[in-house]
């Protein structure tokens, strides 16, 4: 080894020693060429036993199924979904404990051979955490007061309408009454009844307005890749889960991937299936197992699905689930899956759920696959 080469790899190893951030470089396989000193303590392991191995071993699943994958996927299209982005993703120490953590990826090209350098910072300090998890929560939960509120005026439209126009009947039965009256008295009551009358007509304007502004909603639908849309979900949703003894599983169907979407809601329905699905096995003593998956049918529909081993449906909600104010919590305002069921209709698909064998409660609903226009051969 020429002196120039030895110079520079022991300045790295003092970078890699004394940097404060956790620093992680591979290769284009995956396998862990070095990391620093700071890395090692934050995920447990010594270099020894990470380096000249696969990187995914520092990942819970999916991401580590799907990283080789990442790999392959960026060194033959050049897509970049992280590198030089940045994002919240999820860390797995050799405990088994999973953590937040920022990572952000650099790429390095020697001799037509690519290194990626990973930074991370823990965000498990209670307050990155928090404002790291706000930042991605925000849209989300942006996006569910919006839906919480719709679905609210929607339903005190519904609930107020009905009384509206059995006021409206009446007054119509008092008007034909007075007519046939004579006399001063009976032409201020006829006067006053049609005013009244047409107060309760303007009220039913009102509400009907604020119902369509409800039903136009603020919805953008993209072609979206339907594995990305859990992933992102799920990092937020699933904070905690390990902690609380929650293991999870993922079964993609890899025929399963573009679909018609506001990613936004479409993310707002699966963390709402995947927090009641975790809070509802903390609950019990069984075993604690979620998993989430995904089949593409033969009618161009795929199904997603939440299952859990928890207690199951209480009886008295089983019946009216998806309605607005149905719920079994102290705390709970029971709009999560009447918000699901609005989001996932408006998207043109269908959500249910079933018992699972064994015990649990599987939630799924459809959505649209998207169709992707095939390159034309004559071209
Ligand atoms: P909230 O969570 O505010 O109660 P939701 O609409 O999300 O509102 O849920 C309504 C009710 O449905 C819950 O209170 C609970 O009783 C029941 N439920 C939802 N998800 C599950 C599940 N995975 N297992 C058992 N029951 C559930």
């Amino acid at each position: 080894m020429d002196a120039a080469l030895q110079a520079a790899q022991a300045r790295l190893r003092s970078i890699l020693e004394t940097v404060p951030d956790a620093m992680i470089i591979i290769d284009q396989r995956g396998s862990v060429e070095s990391l620093s000193t700071t890395a090692e303590r934050l995920f447990g392991y010594a270099a020894g036993e990470v380096v000249g191995r696969n990187v995914k071993m520092l990942m819970p699943a999916p991401h580590r199924e799907q990283h080789d994958g990442y790999l392959g996927r960026y060194l033959k299209t050049g897509e970049r979904r992280i590198i030089g982005i940045g994002r919240v993703v999820v860390g797995q120490r050799k405990d088994g404990t999973t953590f937040p953590m920022h990572l952000t990826v650099g790429e390095l090209r020697l001799d037509h051979r690519h290194y990626f350098t990973g930074f991370i910072r823990d965000l498990t300090d209670q307050q990155m955490t928090e404002s790291r998890l706000n930042e991605l929560q925000s849209e989300v939960t942006h996006m569910s007061r919006f839906t919480a509120l719709g679905e609210m005026a929607s339903t005190l439209a519904h609930e107020i309408n009905q009384p509206l126009t059995a006021i409206s009947n009446y007054l119509k039965g008092c008007q034909r009454l007075l007519e046939r009256m004579e006399g001063e008295q009976a032409l201020v009551l006829r006067t006053a009844v049609g005013k009244a009358a047409d107060q309760a007509l303007r009220a039913g304007h009102i509400i009907r307005r604020l119902r369509d502004f409800v039903a136009r909603g603020e919805s953008e639908r993209h072609v979206e890749s339907l594995p990305k849309l859990i992933e992102d979900a799920s990092t937020l949703a699933l904070i905690g889960a390990r902690e609380n003894g929650v293991e999870v599983s993922f079964r993609l169907d890899a025929t399963a991937d573009l679909v018609l979407a506001d990613r936004i809601q479409i993310q707002q329905v699966l963390v709402n299936l995947i927090r009641n699905a975790i809070e509802v096995m903390v609950e019990s003593p069984n075993r604690r197992e979620l998993e989430i998956a995904t089949v593409a049918n033969a009618d161009e529909t795929i199904e997603v699905s939440v299952a859990d081993t928890g207690a199951g449906l209480a009886p008295e909600v089983a019946a009216h689930l998806f309605q607005p104010f149905v719920t079994t919590k102290r705390r709970g305002m029971g709009l999560g899956l009447s918000i699901c069921r609005t989001i996932v209709e408006a998207h043109g698909g269908r959500i249910w759920v079933d018992a699972r064998p064994g015990g649990g409660t599987i939630f799924r609903f459809t959505l649209r696959a998207a169709k992707v226009e095939e390159p034309s051969l004559a071209e």
